[in-house]
């Protein structure tokens, strides 16, 4: 299996260098490897001469400036998945050498198919691996439904306590014209003739063959000669639908929440993709909000203040009274504990009662007659609301 491990191996690890060795660095090395391992100074070790060939080859392609920069292309192609599984049908074994991760290349019989000469080209295995997935049809794994986005207005009250509401949703859907193949009802796409269905096309070059996107079917492996009236051979309508969702109680104007379950549906039985929905608060003319604190101003009168009184002040549920002892400053938020918005962890922030004073416009009769008591009285008692004011 020469050929397996060569191309398992990396060619800079071959040589023990980074993948941006420059040519001396690789040329130094290489010679130093290959003096080590010459078949002259070992004579009989098998292990020993497949390392000599290994690092001649390695040398080979990352000195020679195209291969080498086709030799990259296609490890970053292997990096990067290329978004394809090819299943060699025979043998065992993955073939991740190349770190692809998800990939999955079951190489095992093109590999026993190889010559075992030690001199295999990789233009031909990759020129095999390619063409050999192209013969076969492309399995494609149960795969989870897409993740959908959207955005919706709640009010305030709703944003704060929670709200099950239907949500319209938009997104592409399989055509049912067509029932997802693009061609017009009657008539079935063709297999591309360029790349035989595989979507990608090999090209050689030197000791390299590599994969490229086919430009006669964009990839797709198939060609529509007549496309379907309804998707314009698309495959695909957008389509609208309704689902009843549950916002939890707490979202924030801008949060976006996950839904989890509620996105497209999954291919062949696989979960569905989440929905995530963006959530716009509207103000609310009474209420407000700091993180899990609610807020609220409760306009009071001067005497209110000054006395005392047990104030009535709304909630997310109901009233609650709100005592105000007498002397209370204008101003001054009161709390009362565990009647704000419901908590993600559970429980409730608080409520802040802010107290503000209301002057009447015009104080006449007894209301007058009263006040200029109070002030005369006021005074008499020797309060000065300017005692200790700076400004004075
Ligand atoms: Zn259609
Ligand atoms: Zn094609």
């Amino acid at each position: 299996m020469v050929q397996r491990e060569w191309v398992e191996k990396d060619f800079y690890k071959e040589l023990g260098v980074s993948s941006d060795a420059s040519d001396s660095e690789i040329k130094s090395v290489a010679r130093k490897l290959m003096a080590e391992n010459h078949p002259d100074r070992n004579p009989n070790d098998p292990k020993a001469e497949e390392r000599y060939k290994a690092v001649g080859e390695a040398k080979d392609v990352l000195l020679d400036k195209a291969k080498r920069k086709e030799y990259d292309e296609t490890r970053r192609l292997f990096a990067n998945g290329g978004g394809r599984r090819f299943n060699g049908g025979g043998g065992g074994g993955n073939f991740g050498g190349f770190g692809g991760e998800g990939v999955e290349f079951n190489l095992g019989d093109l590999f026993d198919a190889a010559p075992q000469t030690g001199g295999a080209n990789i233009g031909d295995l990759f020129g095999g691996l390619f063409g050999r997935g192209a013969q076969q049809p492309r399995p494609s794994r149960p795969r989870r439904g897409n993740d959908l986005e959207t955005e919706t207005e709640l009010s305030f009250l709703e944003a704060t306590k929670g709200v099950a509401m239907p949500l319209r949703l938009t997104s592409p859907a399989p055509c049912t014209n067509c029932h997802g193949s693009g061609a017009r009802p009657g008539t079935s796409p063709k297999v591309c003739p360029n790349c035989n269905g595989a979507g990608v096309v090999n090209r050689n070059q030197g000791a390299f063959g590599f994969s490229e996107p086919c430009t006669e079917c964009r990839g797709t492996g198939s060609i529509i000669e007549e496309p379907c009236e309804e998707c314009g051979g698309k495959g695909a309508t957008t389509r609208t639908r309704t689902i009843n969702v549950r916002i939890p109680p707490g979202v924030e104007d801008g949060q976006r929440i996950r839904l989890a379950g509620q996105g497209e549906a999954g291919l062949r039985g696989a979960p569905s993709g989440d929905l995530f929905v963006t959530v716009h608060v509207r103000p609310d003319k009474v209420f407000g909000r700091t993180g899990d604190d609610l807020t609220v101003t409760v306009p009071v009168s001067f005497h209110e203040l000054a006395l005392g009184t047990t104030l009535s002040v709304p909630t997310l549920e109901g009233k609650v009274g709100v005592r105000v002892p007498k002397g209370t400053s204008d101003g001054r938020i009161l709390r009362v504990r565990g009647r704000g918005v419901p908590k993600r962890a559970g429980g409730h922030g608080d409520l802040l009662v802010t107290v503000k004073v209301a002057v009447p416009p015009n104080v006449e009769g007894e209301a007058a007659e009263a006040l200029e008591a109070y002030a005369k009285a006021e005074r008499a008692s020797g309060f000065d609301p300017r005692a200790g004011w700076n400004g004075a």
